[in-house]
């Protein structure tokens, strides 16, 4: 989607610190991390938000997922512990509409979120 922040960044149009990058997906470090660790992986597809997943999306979000613990393995957060997050909608705090999953670690992380 051409007007879509995280489709430029997929695209190379708009800078990021990359942490892995394969034809389907990207991970890259969040602008304004809310955590030592705070990485966002994206399906290079646009898809707007969990809510858009069908069927057809089964082997994707398998791989969002794997890829993320891979990530977070390589980033150091086994031993201490690490949070996934995937905001949705406007109450589940979603601000970029385009599908991303947060790895959060580094610090011990508050629950329940606010
Ligand atoms: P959301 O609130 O939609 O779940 O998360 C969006 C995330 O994208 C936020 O954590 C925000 O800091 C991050 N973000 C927004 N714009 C940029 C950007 O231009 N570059 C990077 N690396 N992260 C961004
Ligand atoms: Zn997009």
């Amino acid at each position: 989607m051409s007007d879509c922040l995280f489709c430029k960044i997929a695209a190379g149009e708009i800078p990021c610190t990359e942490v892995f990058s394969n034809e389907k997906f990207i991970a890259f470090r969040d602008i304004a991390p809310q955590a030592p660790t705070h990485i966002l992986v994206i399906p290079r597809s646009h898809i707007a938000g969990l809510s858009d997943f069908t069927d057809a999306d089964q082997v994707l979000a398998g791989e969002l997922m794997t890829i993320a613990v891979k990530i977070a393995a390589k980033e150091g957060l086994v031993p201490t512990g690490y949070r996934f997050v995937i905001n949705n909608g406007v109450d589940g705090g979603q601000t970029v509409s385009h599908l991303h999953l947060h790895i959060l670690g580094g610090r011990a992380l508050a629950w329940p979120p606010g």
